[in-house]
């Protein structure tokens, strides 16, 4: 077994929600060497690939996963030409929206309150007031199911609300982005109202996996929670934020928990809006 590869390791500290079983087969990977070999590696025994960035918007069943786990936190990178910057995919968001104000450069600070990473923001398209990572990204590169690493343009990642290819398509290694050029006291003043905004409105400190259903058209599926009365609604260890009723909250409970809550919440507001909620978060099994 190559010594870069480690065997049943817990992924719950892996996670912001801090839920959920091990990996088989686990890989903290520091090179883009370190995800194609592991790419052959899952290849040769046919294992399952999961690629994990922050685990900001993952859960994790408590029977973790039977495959290969590549974290991509620790790989790390940035390289700036003029207004546009390549990032490897394991640059936080937070901290690349802070380097690049300071670089006078605009784009990236609207998700400077997404706990994620360039890769997982990419494949979840992540956004907030009003933007998406999809409005700045040029292109991809994306280590594909045989080791080779291949170059996707933006309109070949088929990103949408909160979704995109990834990681169908393979495991994102770096990508390229197009900023705009701006005084670096204008975006660090929006950085502030954004971040003062989450702390005031969403349960910042604890731990969650983000917004766990994807907004409907025309709606707000926090409001609707908050409507069918379930604000602070618990399953074991896992409630309903008080603060925010599309955030969950693990309170010290399970995997099982919060997927019997998600299903309860599901329930309770078909039956009281006729509307279905779309879960938003990644359920590994
Ligand atoms: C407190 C809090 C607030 C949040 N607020 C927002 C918000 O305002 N807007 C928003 O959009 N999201 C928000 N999120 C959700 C989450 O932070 C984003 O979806 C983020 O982009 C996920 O990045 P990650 O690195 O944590 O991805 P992970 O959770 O590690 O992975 C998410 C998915 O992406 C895949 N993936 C990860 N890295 C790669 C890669 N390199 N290549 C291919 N696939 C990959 C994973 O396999 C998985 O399917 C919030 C989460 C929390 C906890």
């Amino acid at each position: 077994m190559p010594t870069l590869i480690r065997e049943n390791v817990p992924l719950a500290p892996y996670t912001t929600f801090r839920l959920g079983g091990p990996a088989r087969y686990f890989i903290n990977a520091r090179t883009v060497e370190d995800v194609v070999e592991g790419v052959k590696f899952a290849l040769d025994r046919n294992l399952r690939i999961l690629p994990l960035g922050a685990g900001s918007d993952v859960l994790i069943s408590d029977s973790g996963f039977d495959g290969l786990v590549i974290r991509l936190a620790n790989l790390r990178g940035v390289k700036v030409r003029g207004d546009r910057a390549y990032l490897m995919a394991g640059e936080p968001l937070p901290r690349i929206a802070r380097e690049m104000a300071e670089r006078g450069l605009s784009g990236f600070e609207y998700v400077v309150g997404v706990p994620g990473t360039v890769g997982g923001g990419v494949a979840k398209n992540a956004g907030a007031h009003g933007r998406e990572i999809r409005d700045i990204l040029v292109e991809a590169y994306v280590v594909d199911g045989e080791g080779n690493v291949r170059t996707y343009r933006r309109d070949e990642l088929g990103l949408a609300y909160r979704s995109s290819l990834l990681p169908e398509l393979g495991i994102l290694v770096e990508a390229l982005f197009k900023l705009e050029e701006d005084d670096p006291a204008a975006i660090r003043d929006r950085i502030e109202e954004f971040l003062t905004y989450r702390e005031r409105s969403q349960p910042w400190t604890e731990r969650t996996a983000g917004c766990m259903f994807k907004n409907p058209p025309g709606e707000y599926a926090g409001r609707l929670i908050d409507l069918a009365g379930l604000k602070g609604f618990r399953v074991g260890g896992v409630k309903v934020s008080e603060k925010h009723a599309n955030f969950f909250v693990n309170e010290g409970g399970t995997a099982d928990d919060a997927i019997r809550l998600i299903e309860y919440v599901r329930d309770r507001v078909r039956r009281a809006f006729g509307i279905e909620l779309e879960v938003e978060i990644e359920i590994v099994r």
